[in-house]
């Protein structure tokens, strides 16, 4: 069996096809993309999410996790459903689509550093206590399937929509999106 069937066996209907697609677009097979996979797997189960549903997600670190998602979820940042905001952690937080305005439940999800000491290589290599070979570590995500995360339900609610107001900048004549009342482009505040 070779490693890509080994992950396969340990997820809940992800396609082989799909775990390549994610490591030919991050460009290998790293131990926090292939943690990306056991996350949107496991949100996938929790939420119930099915092909035709539209996920959103915000990623807490731009290490390797957001590209799982970007190919098995299709958020991307163009279309507004990944979000990034970089605390470093290796946590990542799923909802499917709801109505502006309406609070939705999701669901965070995150490595967990008290499931890890079971899978010693993965451990060291997550609070970085020493430098393990990737391989090595690759092979405790897989051993350890979605035993080393926790998750709980957190309410999200949906942004409005904002009216877009398109201005030319007062200095350069550049045109932009006004965000509140500025009539300046925020490359000529700074
Ligand atoms: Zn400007």
């Amino acid at each position: 069996m070779d490693i890509i069937d080994s992950i396969v066996s340990k997820l809940n209907g992800i396609k082989k096809e799909d775990i390549e697609k994610v490591i030919e677009f991050h460009g290998c097979l790293s131990p926090g993309v292939l943690i990306g996979i056991f996350m949107f797997d496991l949100a996938k189960r929790i939420l119930n999410i099915d092909e035709n549903d539209r996920i959103y997600v915000t990623c807490e670190t731009y290490n390797c996790i957001p590209d799982a998602f970007q190919i098995l979820g299709k958020c991307t940042t163009g279309n507004k459903r990944l979000k990034v905001i970089d605390t470093g952690k290796m946590a990542v937080t799923v909802n499917k689509w709801g109505r502006e305005g309406e609070i939705i439940k999701g669901v965070r999800i995150i490595l967990d550093y008290k499931k890890t000491t079971k899978y010693p290589k993965l451990h060291a290599w997550y609070l970085n206590i020493e430098k393990v070979p990737h391989d090595e570590v690759i092979l405790d995500i897989i051993n350890a399937g979605d035993a080393v995360y926790s998750y709980e339900f957190v309410d999200i609610l949906v942004p409005t929509k904002q009216k877009k107001t398109i201005k030319l900048c007062e200095i350069c004549k550049e045109p932009f999106i006004q965000k509140d009342n500025e009539t300046i482009c925020l490359s000529c505040q700074n």
